[in-house]
């Protein structure tokens, strides 16, 4: 809860250079810093510091961001960890904010589950050990997993009896509410009116949930007995401290080992986790009692980048698997998978081979997802041509979820040499899945923007995070663009022709030298150009100007831009543009799918294509042409000297003249 002017206090007092030299040694070079870049191995300095911009940013793996994101990535902080380090630094203090009275109920109460969950972890763990039952039962349970009692302690587990409600009057004797019990999930009331508490975990063998920092969520409890109508698991419901979606198991004993090895094995069970980690595979997590989530991703990547998937190899498991890996390059992640033989899962292989033997399979086995899923993939698709391609198609899916350039680079050349498809259409193709995603991502951005905003869901349990998202150039501000500049439909219209057929040719009619009729090809870019810049017409949006100028340069050279020059533009504005205004659906190269005897969709039609230049070209001017009309009408309004208004009733009449001109040719062709 620190106060917005504190935090931009913060901020203003806040020098980046001093701050990243704490942790990396920098040389100046010029007005910035150079040193070796802390999130990527290297021997030859590519991360640069800015004291100007306050900025680092790492050209070897593409880290960038301000002093609060350093901190955050370096040491892990939450952000408002990074922003107290920071005020200790320059001595700002911070006053944090007065509670609200609903807040500090809110607080309170997160406060009692957390200490009711932490009491119950401690009693079930001493049953385990302290009472028959839990030794004979609960212990024996464990011991028979081949678990020692170093990781049982390790993990806090417990064992809960076989009765229906001695925990809860035990816990009430202790001085614990009703209310905490049955809000922590751990006691249930059947009715709403019964007065009676049950035990929600009896005879289960308990696995505490901790968050990061080591405080206790809730429970998933494993059945004994062999009653077939109880579940085999059962978890604590999500409460004021418990979201399973962000919750990762095992995350608070593997986070350092995660950090150190720079690396974090994601397995899909508890008893999984624990196993892994008895056997030295410290940096193991599960996603408990869901499947993975975009929350839990981004836990992993406070400590890693990458991550090896350790899922059981029957189908569901390599079904998962699948999921996963898209999941997790959307995030960002590097993936790499493992998959167990013979329906072994990574506790029955530990159990069966030892700790040394699977360190050494999973050094060995784990492929990158472009090899598990190509594999799986074709192995399934046998010869059929039609099974083939869309194999490819979901690799090229795949692969376009990538964000690293060089990665992404280096996915489209192993997964074309696996199956056999040109390095260039492969290419071609994953560039053209990526667009298609970012238009639809800007399409469900226009349709949800105006409403309520989207994550209303609560900070995840174990911090107070209230890492802002960072202001990236979207188009959420674009129904604010279109009543701030008057032609924004039409000059967005007339960019994203030129994006999309600006390398077209279309037929115009004309006259040789002779008068005879003919037809006359012009590249669609030079005509659209030529007419703009002939009619001196401005882009009242200055990204548009911008783009349409840098156009007009290369024709002015004789060239033509690449197709993937706006695409992959240095600024980041023209990039998110082109990408949403580029909207080829995808297609394989035609000599690839004829070779597949896969019929092709016909390419735009060229009279379509140069139907719509001239309308949309038509339609800016007729747009600005009553811009100018409206302006010209508003200054008659405050102006008052009589030559004046004559002059700017001309004006007016003049436009509307030229206005009636274009509406009879715009007329013409829409008919
Ligand atoms: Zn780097």
């Amino acid at each position: 809860m620190i106060p917005p002017d504190t935090v931009q206090k913060i901020l203003d007092a806040t020098r980046i250079e001093e701050v990243v030299s704490e942790f990396v040694s920098l040389h100046r070079r010029g007005a910035n810093y150079m040193g070796c870049c802390p999130f990527h191995n290297e021997k030859t300095p590519s991360f640069s510091v800015s004291p100007s911009r306050g900025i680092f940013k790492c050209f070897g793996c593409g880290e960038a961001g301000n002093a609060v994101h350093f901190l955050m990535k370096h040491e892990h902080f939450s952000y408002p960890d990074a922003l107290r380090f920071l005020a200790n630094k320059y001595g700002i203090e911070i006053k944090e904010k007065e509670l609200t009275d609903e807040e500090r109920q809110a607080q309170t109460e997160r406060d009692t589950l957390f200490h009711v969950s932490e009491f119950a972890q401690k009693h079930f763990a001493d049953l385990l050990y302290n009472n028959e039952d839990g030794r004979n039962i609960g212990l024996a349970y464990f011991y028979e997993r081949q678990l020692n009692d170093d990781i049982i302690k390790k993990f806090g587990l417990g064992y809960c009896l076989d009765e229906w409600e001695a925990f809860t009057k035990y816990a009430l004797a202790q001085g614990y509410s009703e209310d905490a019990l049955v809000k922590s999930g751990l006691s249930i009331k059947k009715e709403e009116n019964e007065k009676r508490l049950y035990d929600r975990f009896r005879g289960r063998v308990m696995f505490p949930i901790f968050n990061a920092s080591g405080r206790v969520l809730g429970f998933s409890g494993r059945v004994l007995s062999s009653e077939k109508t109880a579940a085999k698991y059962v978890n604590s419901p999500d409460s004021e401290i418990y979201n399973k979606s962000n919750t990762l198991y095992g995350i608070f004993q593997a986070k350092n080992a995660i950090a150190r090895q720079d690396l974090c094995f994601l397995v899909e069970g508890n008893i999984d986790v624990i196993s892994m980690h008895q056997s030295g595979l410290e940096n193991t997590v599960a996603s408990c009692g869901t499947s993975l989530t975009r929350e839990q991703i981004r836990m992993i990547k406070r400590y890693t980048r990458n991550v090896t998937l350790m899922y059981d190899g029957d189908p569901p498991g390599i079904k998962a698997a699948i999921r996963a890996i898209d999941l997790l390059l959307g995030e960002g992640m590097k993936v790499r998978v493992v998959l167990f033989p013979d329906n072994d899962d990574p506790d029955s292989y530990a159990k069966k081979y030892g700790s040394e033997q699977i360190q050494s399979f999973v050094k060995e086995n784990a492929l990158d997802f472009v090899h598990f899923k190509t594999g799986i993939l074709l192995k399934d698709a046998g010869k059929d041509p039609l099974k083939i391609s869309q194999a490819a198609s979901e690799m090229v899916n795949t692969i376009a979820l990538v964000g690293d350039l060089m990665e992404r680079t280096e996915s489209v050349r192993e997964c074309s040499s696996i199956m056999r498809i040109p390095e260039e259409t492969m290419a071609q193709s994953v560039a053209k899945a990526i667009l298609r995603n970012k238009q639809k991502a800007y399409e469900e951005e226009q349709k949800t923007s105006g409403t309520a905003p989207q994550e209303t869901s609560q900070p995840p349990a174990d911090e107070t995070n209230t890492e802002p998202t960072t202001p990236l150039t979207t188009n959420s501000g674009n129904q604010f663009l279109q009543s701030f500049y008057p032609c924004e439909e039409q000059e967005k219209k007339i960019i994203e022709i030129l994006l999309n057929h600006g390398n077209s040719t279309i037929k115009k009619p004309a006259k040789d030298e002779n008068d005879n009729d003919i037809f006359e090809e012009y590249y669609v870019a030079a005509l659209v150009i030529g007419d703009i810049l002939n009619d001196n017409i401005k882009f009242d949006n200055p990204l548009y100007q911008s783009i349409f100028d840098e156009y007009a340069t290369f024709l002015q050279q004789g060239s033509l831009p690449h197709d993937q020059h706006f695409v992959n533009h240095p600024k980041e504005e023209v990039r998110m543009l082109a990408a949403t205004l580029l909207s080829h659906p995808y297609t394989l190269s035609e000599s690839w799918l004829k070779k597949h005897n896969i019929s092709t969709p016909s390419p735009s039609d060229p009279n379509v294509i140069a139907n719509d230049v001239h309308d949309s070209i038509l339609n800016l001017k007729m747009k600005k042409l009553e811009q100018k009309i409206t302006e010209a009408k508003e200054q008659l309004k405050t102006t008052t000297g009589d030559e004046d208004i004559i002059i700017l009733l001309g004006q007016i009449k003049q436009y509307e003249a030229v206005r009636m001109a274009l509406g009879r040719e715009l007329n013409r062709v829409i008919m």
